[in-house]
């Protein structure tokens, strides 16, 4: 199969790697977008959200804790994203299960943020009863 972080995973390809255990490994994301831009992925070639094996998503997410930690020693941040992508329409162009670390420096990314919120419209109960009715039964179902 051709994937770029199964590649990177095995070693067959090179990227800078920051950390890696038999389930997870980190390395800088190719086309930073500041200081430190990390990707943590599961060795396993997992997809998505849907279908990674919780043991390997804990992993994936510990490793993510060690490495914003260590960035924000380093470099001081102003904040960090986790940032986790599923889908094309939600931004995934990788298709191999991985979470984005990317440290904030200033406040560019919070202008887009305070942007965005300004389209948001806050809806009331009746709108969100049905939808939380809706997700808590079938919850409910799953137990
Ligand atoms: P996403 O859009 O969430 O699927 O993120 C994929 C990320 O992987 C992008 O930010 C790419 O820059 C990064 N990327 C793709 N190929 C490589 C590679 N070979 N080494 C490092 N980063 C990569
Ligand atoms: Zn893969």
């Amino acid at each position: 199969m051709d994937c770029p972080f199964c590649s990177i995973a095995n070693h067959s390809t090179g990227a800078e790697i920051l950390y890696e255990t038999d389930e997870a490994i980190s390395f800088l994301d190719h086309r930073p977008i500041a200081k430190g831009h990390a990707l943590v992925a599961s060795k396993a070639h997992y997809h998505d959200i849907y279908d990674i094996k919780l043991e390997t998503l804990y992993e994936v997410y510990r490793i993510a804790q060690i490495i914003s930690r260590v960035l924000r020693d380093l470099y001081r941040p102003e904040g960090v994203n986790l940032i986790q992508n599923n889908g094309e329409n939600a931004g995934q162009t990788v298709f191999h299960f991985h979470v984005h670390i990317i440290p904030r420096y200033d406040s560019a990314y919070n202008k887009v943020l305070e942007k965005v919120a300004r389209k948001r419209v806050q809806v009331d109960e009746s709108v969100l009863a049905p939808i939380g009715n809706h997700i808590r039964e079938r919850l409910k179902s799953l137990r």
